[in-house]
């Protein structure tokens, strides 16, 4: 049986391929793609213990995946997860006081978005490649921060691939900003916008949806592509972590086989933890998904009213990768809540897009609450989690993973839940030094970038990583700004369309 994908704002009669809908990316109608039954996971939670990363991320890629041959399934998995990631088992689980930290960040942008960013390039070819696809694939993008760069990582110099990078030229760090400025490959090419990541995104949504920007691209041999996490394939082999994390919880003694976690997840766009939603669907025992914003805390509100509102101040945090009004992947969940509700989710959206808010209905925010949980942290909780943690177990965690820390020990105060808690850690300490840094020396601190880098080094003494130890002797390569009304004509001139 071959496992189809629809529009969360079209028919299920129009259902895609697995394949055609990686391409796609976006579907034309605006909705995002989704499975149109549950994908049956072929997994003995039993071996999961003793399962590879590689094992667990085939078995899951296979259930989603249905129009893959096994052999190409493989190929793209070996690919992607191999010594790119400074840490053999790719996902290591720690344990520290009374947390399990699941620690993405050890890819080749040392954050979390290395996981599907490092098999999307893979997976997108080989699509191209079934469906006999001629035309050049642009991957357009959008970032907060993490996105951009991990998605250049995975896409530089892959053959019929050319990707273009927007973010917003004040909203990232550092070190974010000077990995962006220095990626390689011929391929690549990056744009600073004076503007924020929702505008950012908005435009690049705008793009994709303009018909005839998308005749000409395709009269000059070109289509575009996503690489956002809106893409089907960006999201599914996240769902992979989850169950090796369990894996590890299990093997490490945490809980006994079939006993529920909770997940305390991160969250900007809502790919992360929509993929731990996934996994529970598949049948991994989940008891709670916390969903932990920063001071932009519209899901908040959100899980605890079913009022959905984007007209609010907006928040240049320490943890700009959750730094988000608009959180794309709410559509799948809500699309799913609304028992697979096209025209309701259609008209949400509408809602969202012309007056900045929608309310859903009672009975479908309780279905939410029976497995979502949500809090915000402000900085000062976010740093107070670093300096805790550090002092408590010498463990170093970046403002994104020190957000649901907080907000998982808010979450435990209110409730007593005492299942075993994974922390999703989403970004390494190195990337975001600064921030770190100041929250353990008890006051800012005035270095940034490499000097940050190496005073952090000595305070917590985990060696750096790769990514890390060779960022500031590369060459700047890309220098382009421009507004937010010139994305168009920008992304025009790079593909010498005119
Ligand atoms: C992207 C990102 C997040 C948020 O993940 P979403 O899937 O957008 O919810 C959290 N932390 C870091 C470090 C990120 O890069």
């Amino acid at each position: 049986m071959t496992l189809l994908y629809r529009s969360t704002r079209g028919d299920a009669a129009d259902a895609l391929t697995a394949s055609a809908a990686i391409l796609q990316g976006l579907s034309p109608d605006g909705g995002l793609y989704v499975p149109t039954e549950t994908p049956q996971l072929d997994l003995d939670l039993k071996q999961l213990p003793t399962m590879t990363y590689q094992t667990v991320a085939t078995k899951v890629l296979k259930a989603f995946l249905t129009d893959f041959t096994d052999a190409e399934i493989s190929a793209c998995v070996k690919a992607a997860y191999d010594d790119k990631f400074d840490d053999p088992l790719i996902v290591p689980l720690s344990h520290h006081g009374d947390d399990y930290y699941l620690e993405l960040f050890h890819g080749a942008t040392i954050a979390f978005k290395d996981l599907a960013l490092s098999i999307l390039p893979h997976l997108m070819t080989t699509a191209a490649k079934k469906n006999h696809f001629k035309k050049e694939i642009v991957i357009l993008t959008a970032t907060s921060g993490d996105t951009g760069k991990a998605a250049m990582a995975g896409f530089a110099d892959v053959p019929g691939t050319k990707i273009i990078v927007f973010y917003p030229s004040q909203g990232v760090s550092a070190i974010q900003k000077q990995q962006m400025i220095t990626q390689v490959g011929e391929n690549t090419y990056v744009v600073a916008i004076n503007g924020n990541f929702d505008q950012a995104q908005t435009n690049v949504k705008e793009i994709f949806n303009d018909a005839d920007f998308k005749t000409q691209l395709a009269t000059h041999g070109f289509q575009f592509s996503s690489a956002n996490s809106i893409n089907i394939g960006r999201l599914v082999p996240q769902v992979a972590y989850y169950f090796y994390a369990y894996g590890q919880l299990v093997k490490q003694g945490a809980v006994k086989n079939g006993d529920p976690v909770n997940f305390s997840v991160p969250t900007g766009n809502f790919g992360d933890i929509l993929a731990g939603y996934y996994a529970k669907q598949l049948g991994l025992p989940v008891n709670r998904l916390i969903c932990a914003s920063n001071q932009n805390n519209v899901l908040t509100d959100f899980f605890q009213t079913g009022y959905y509102d984007r007209i609010r101040p907006f928040f240049t945090t320490t943890s700009p990768s959750m730094d988000i009004l608009v959180s794309s992947n709410l559509e799948r969940l809500i699309f799913l809540a609304t028992g697979e509700d096209a025209d309701q989710t259609t008209a949400y959206m509408h809602e969202l897009e012309k007056t900045g808010h929608y309310q859903i209905k009672p009975a479908v925010l309780k279905k939410l609450q029976m497995t979502f949980s949500a809090g915000f942290a402000s900085g000062d909780a976010d740093r107070q989690a670093i300096a805790t943690v550090f002092s408590k177990s010498d463990f170093a965690i970046d403002p994104h993973t020190a957000v649901a820390k907080a907000v998982a020990d808010q979450y435990r105060q209110a409730t007593n839940d005492d299942h075993p808690m994974v922390i999703v850690s989403t970004a390494s300490p190195y990337k975001f030094p600064n921030a770190v840094l100041s929250a353990i020396e008890g006051h800012a601190v005035e270095v940034d970038g490499l000097d940050a880098v190496k005073q952090l080094q000595d305070h917590i003494q985990v060696p750096l990583p790769k990514a890390i130890k060779t960022l500031f002797q590369a060459k700047i390569r890309h220098n382009t700004t421009v507004q937010p009304d010139e994305m168009q004509a920008a992304i025009t001139k790079i593909l010498k369309i005119e």
